[in-house]
Order: C-alpha cells, then sequence, then structure tokens
C-alpha cells in the first residue's frame, strides 16, 4: 500500500515537471526579442488558453503609445479572476527576452537532465510557467474546500520590459493602486529573492568650451575635455558601496578627432543608482554642486523610482524565506537588486512588493542563460503556499 502511495506521488510530481518543462520548451523555441513585436506577441497568444483553462478571462491592450505608423511594442497580455475583494493580488511578468531574431542564442538544450540553456529560460518565461503551476495548485487547493480566492487575481505579462517597458508606465501605476500585492516572477537572484530594487537616475552632461590653435593660441582656447574630466574625477567619489549608492560615467566624447585643437565641447553620459527617494535627493544635490559651473548644463534624460520595501513588506519577505526554507532545505536570502525592473513601478507607501519569486538559474542576458528545471515545481509550490497563507 505505501509503495502504490510513494509510486503515485512520484508520477503526479514527474508529470507536472513534464508539463511545465514541456510548455518552458514550446515558449523558449519562439523569439521574442523586445523589437520582433509578431514574435511576442506569438508568445502571449500561446501562454493565453493556458490562463483561460484555470479560469482567467484574458485580454490583450494596446502600446498607449502606438501611432498609427508606429508600433512601440507587441500588446500587453492581461488575464483577471474575481476573488472575495476587489483588491488585486497582481502577478509581474515578461513575454520579451533581450535575444532579438538576429542573435545566435535561438533553441533550447539540455546541458544535463535538470539544467536547461535557452533565451529566455529564467528571464522571464520560466517565471510564466512557475506562475501557471502556482496558480492552478492554489485554485485546485481553494476549490477542494469549495471557496473562492480571498483576493482578486490580476496577472500582466508585459511586451518590451527589456527596453524599460516604454509605454506602460501608467498603466503599472493604476495596476499598483488597485492591488494590495505585486508579486514579480522575475528570476530568483542567487537562490534568493528580491526585496528591493534601486531606482536609476541617468544624466546627460554637455560641457562648452572654445576652440583654438594647440600651439599658436593655446591660452585663449576653453579646453572642454579638461574640464570634463575634471567633473568625473569629483563625480566618481560619490560611489558608496555600504549605502546602495553608484556613480558611473557610461559614456564620453568630445573635441574633433584631432591633435592641434584645443578640445571645443564634451559629453558624457552618467548612471547613477540610488535605495531610496531620499538618497536620490541628496545624491542630485551633490551632481548639481559638481556641475555648477559656467561651462556645463546637464538634464535628467530617465528616471525610475527606487522598489524600496517598507513596514508591510518585511513580515511577508520573511515569511516567503521560510517557505523557501522548508520546501528546498536551505534559507536563501532576500537582496537589493541593482537593476530596475518593472516591478520598481509598483511601489508605493501601502503595498507589499516582492520580486525574484522566479525559478533559479543563471547567465541571464547572456549565451549562458540557464534554468534549474526542478525549482519550476519548488517555486511554483512556495509561491502557491504563501498564496494560501494570505
Ligand atoms: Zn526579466
Amino acid at each position: 500500500m505505501k509503495k502504490i502511495i510513494l509510486l503515485s506521488t512520484l508520477f503526479t510530481s514527474l508529470s507536472h515537471a513534464d508539463l511545465n518543462s514541456d510548455r518552458l520548451k514550446e515558449i523558449v523555441s519562439i523569439n521574442s526579442g523586445s523589437s520582433n513585436i509578431k514574435g511576442v506577441n506569438s508568445v502571449q497568444e500561446k501562454i493565453k488558453p493556458w490562463f483561460e483553462e484555470l479560469g482567467f478571462k484574458v485580454t490583450f491592450k494596446e502600446n498607449p503609445e502606438n501611432t498609427s505608423t508606429q508600433k512601440v511594442s507587441a500588446p500587453m497580455l492581461i488575464a483577471t479572476l474575481a476573488g472575495e475583494k476587489t483588491e488585486n493580488i497582481t502577478f509581474i511578468m515578461h513575454a520579451d527576452t533581450v535575444f532579438e531574431p538576429s542573435s545566435p542564442f535561438q533553441k533550447w538544450t539540455m546541458l544535463d537532465e535538470n539544467i536547461m540553456s535557452g533565451p529566455g529560460v529564467i528571464d522571464d518565461k520560466g517565471g510564466i510557467v512557475v506562475v501557471l503551476q502556482a496558480l492552478k495548485t492554489y485554485l485546485t487547493a481553494l476549490k477542494a474546500e469549495n471557496k473562492k480566492p480571498k483576493y482578486s487575481i490580476q496577472v500582466e505579462v508585459t511586451p518590451n520590459e527589456e527596453v524599460g517597458a516604454i509605454g506602460w508606465w501608467k498603466t503599472f501605476e493604476e495596476m499598483s493602486s488597485k492591488s494590495s500585492f505585486a508579486l514579480g516572477l522575475e528570476p530568483s537572484l542567487k537562490e534568493g529573492i528580491v526585496e528591493g530594487r534601486k531606482g536609476n537616475v541617468w544624466y546627460e552632461i554637455s560641457v562648452t568650451g572654445k576652440e583654438a590653435h594647440a600651439g599658436v593660441d593655446h591660452v585663449s582656447g576653453i579646453n572642454a575635455c579638461n574640464i570634463l574630466s575634471e567633473k568625473i574625477t569629483q563625480l566618481k567619489k560619490l560611489t558608496d558601496y555600504k549605502k546602495n549608492l553608484t556613480v558611473s560615467i557610461g559614456h564620453i566624447e568630445g573635441g574633433q578627432d584631432k591633435f592641434n585643437i584645443v578640445c571645443g565641447w564634451a559629453k558624457a553620459k552618467l548612471d547613477t543608482r540610488v535605495p531610496s527617494l531620499a538618497a536620490r535627493n541628496i545624491l542630485n544635490k551633490k551632481i548639481e554642486a559638481i556641475l555648477k559651473d559656467p561651462q556645463v548644463t546637464f538634464k535628467i534624460v530617465d528616471e525610475t523610482a527606487p522598489m524600496a520595501s517598507n513596514a508591510i513588506s518585511k513580515p511577508m519577505v520573511k515569511k516567503y524565506l521560510d517557505l523557501i526554507e522548508k520546501n528546498e532545505g536551505k534559507r536563501p536570502q532576500a537582496y537589493f537588486s541593482g537593476g530596475v525592473g518593472d516591478a520598481n513601478h509598483f511601489a508605493r507607501e501601502g503595498i507589499v512588493v516582492i520580486d525574484g519569486l522566479g525559478p533559479v538559474g543563471a547567465g541571464m542576458h547572456t549565451p549562458e542563460e540557464h534554468i534549474d528545471l526542478r525549482t519550476i515545481s519548488t517555486r511554483a509550490k512556495i509561491l502557491s503556499e504563501f498564496l494560501l497563507e494570505l
């Protein structure tokens, strides 16, 4: 008798694993580089019935920035299921990858019986498969007790996360305002989860100098390259790893491509990453002070608020780590990630935002991207248990 039960349990877990890895292989085989609008849409069309079979209503929302002549991205897939409360638990994931059709990395390969490599296997197609399995387990458990989900459920699958989710920021804010929880299915970070994401501010810096003959009339020149390099030397000192704060020059250019002309202009691109809005404001004041110079102008060209953990999210993060430890036998950490993601746009007071709830793997954004397939079922089980405890 005991033997039969054991075998049947083994069989169910195996068939889960097969279904999930088959589905993952199917969607990884479709190229969905962010600019491959047709490909991204094919992934969404493929997963649409997988949500419908769980009872979700699935719609596609056009990118608000599309015009009649130019499409910014594929639509967003939104799947909804009503619960007892009108407030949502929102699941955040994306269908696009960084691997455009021109990339040589297009196919999935089994590296051994548990490890599969492929474009988007963890970022973020593995996350989609984890959510589907978690929701199935969660809803089946509720059905057995004749219960409805406590919160309404909303799933959003972004079509262009890898290029900054252009067009969707307002949609994210609206979704956030109607949600009590926003759970991100980005890949697990070092087997742990993500309790915060830094925000970023990007500055474009311009220096105007005055050209002059470097030999004959050096004295009347104003060297823009010199001024810029002095500013950079001061800016780089603002990095403070202990405070989770980084300042990085990504690009410089200037002058004519000549030896004998004093550099007349220079430009730089500056990336800053901040853990909180307060830190952002302090850093911005320091940068303004450094760049205050009659020859220098700058503008902020991109800015995303940080996703920081708050008083209500802290116990939820702990609960999640407890569940990982219970199911996988070791306790990972909750991290503060330097990377900005869609979850940043959901952050506000009064909401719990946790990210990195997807499967375990490594190598994202490189041809070494791979997933540990076993973690699809463990992370899905953990997520479903978390949902049952809410
Ligand atoms: Zn991602």
